[in-house]
């Protein structure tokens, strides 16, 4: 059939299997192009199929050389509706993974069950024996608790009081201003249980009873922190609490890894356009007119950019992770430079849909959106016929 992008609002429901295929190629292709990353050996992602988790899985199989077990949520193609963009940006990994003789294997289900913890050991004990890195990259609205079957779902409102911004609509260009009322308490909770620390503590407490994590293994979960003007609707509000928590956790994974010689790590990423931080309001348009700047001073960073600065850099480079000690690596430090934020809040005070495409990276975020789902893809020829029925090699 003929794929093309079929959006509603924030979402496109179709995706393109050869493009997402050629995205995951040019991620390669610039790790490869790169200093090869000195370790790790066995890689567990979860959270692998797109942003900064697949960015991360590239970085350690492509980067370094590692064998690696991806575990995320998509679903295959059923009939005339096409697989997610995340199953076939997992596809074509697979496959180019196992022409290079790497080890590599998809476990596809909700990673928040018991059930999909236990198949990843089983699968780490006869595959890899241990694993000594593992990258906590989930991103979901919603997690039914293993233990107690409560289902949470995430928000992303202020707290306390309400929030007043600019927001864009990435389709049209249209600036306008948005009210988000604040969160209830409750609703505070539940995005703690989703988006918090709880999920990655279990899965480290389920591997190391395991005994499949390696002595002084390393891991890694991701946050963001970002500037001012978003701190109302990020950083200070329900996902920041939640970000706050598994901040929290750790520096307790890395008291509990520490007796063996582990670390653990919240990495702060610069802002991206994926899936997940297309859904937030306001931070679109930060994004776009924060693109424009950086693009402009020659240090804009992607998904894979910045998780091979965080690899070769920080966690396995010369010197120690973070310059204080402490378990917080700040690889949004281009993002956070002042003179990239000043020129940033210059343009954000002056934006209106009259100038957004001047002012910001209106182009730029909307093509990285498409990417996202292997469309406006270089090298693809969307009016030519396309199977969407693909297989996921090496799956569980
Ligand atoms: P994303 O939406 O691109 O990726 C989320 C991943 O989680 C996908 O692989 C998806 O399949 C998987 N997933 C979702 N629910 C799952 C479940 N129940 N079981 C198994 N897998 C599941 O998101 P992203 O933007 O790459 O976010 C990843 C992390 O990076 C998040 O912690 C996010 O807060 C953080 N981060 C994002 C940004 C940004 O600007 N995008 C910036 C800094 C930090």
């Amino acid at each position: 059939m003929i794929i093309q992008p079929k959006t509603r609002g924030f979402i496109c429901t179709t995706a393109h299997p050869e493009g997402c295929a050629k995205q995951i190629e040019k991620q390669i292709k610039y790790v490869q192009s790169q200093k090869k990353i000195s370790g790790p050996a066995n890689v567990l992602v979860i959270g692998a199929s797109t942003g900064y988790g697949l960015a991360s899985r590239i970085a350690a199989a492509f980067g370094a050389g590692a064998n690696t077990i991806g575990v995320f949520f998509d679903r295959p193609a059923e009939g005339s509706r096409t697989a997610s963009a995340g199953w076939y940006n997992s596809a074509a990994f697979e496959e180019q993974a196992n022409q290079l003789g790497l080890k590599s294997f998809s476990i596809v289900g909700d990673a928040f069950s018991n059930g999909i913890k236990e198949k990843t050991i089983e699968l780490i004990k006869n595959e890899f024996k241990n694993v000594d890195l593992v990258i906590y990259s989930v991103a979901s609205p919603r997690r039914t608790h293993p233990v107690t079957g409560e289902t949470f779902s995430s928000v992303i409102k202020p707290i306390g009081t309400a929030y007043s911004n600019k927001t864009m609509n990435f389709h049209t260009g249209e600036v306008s201003d948005t009210t988000i009322e604040p969160a209830t308490e409750e609703e505070v909770r539940q995005t703690i249980a989703v988006m918090g620390g709880e999920d990655w503590s279990m899965w480290i407490d389920e591997l190391s009873k395991a005994g499949v994590l390696a002595d002084g293994a390393t891991t890694v979960a991701y946050s963001y922190i970002g500037p001012e003007v978003t701190h109302a609707i990020y950083r200070e509000g329900t996902i920041g609490k939640a970000k706050n928590d598994l901040e929290q956790t750790a520096i307790k994974l890395n008291e509990q890894l520490g007796a063996k010689g582990g670390r653990a790590f919240v990495s702060v990423n610069k802002a991206l356009v994926t899936q997940s931080s297309s859904a937030i309001p306001v931070v679109p348009l930060y994004i776009s007119a924060l693109y424009k700047v950086m693009k402009e001073k020659g240090i804009h960073e992607n998904c894979i950019e910045q998780i091979y600065r965080l690899f070769s850099d920080r966690l396995y480079g010369e010197g120690p992770a973070t310059a204080d000690g402490s378990t917080l690596i700040r690889i949004d430090d281009w993002e956070m430079r002042e003179d990239v934020q000043k020129e940033v809040m210059d343009r954000w005070n002056k934006l209106e849909t009259a100038n957004v495409s001047e002012l910001a990276d209106l182009e730029g975020y909307r093509e990285d959106f498409f990417n996202l789902f292997g469309f406006q893809t270089e090298g693809v020829d969307y009016d030519a016929e396309s199977d969407p029925a693909v297989e996921l090699p090496n799956s569980y």
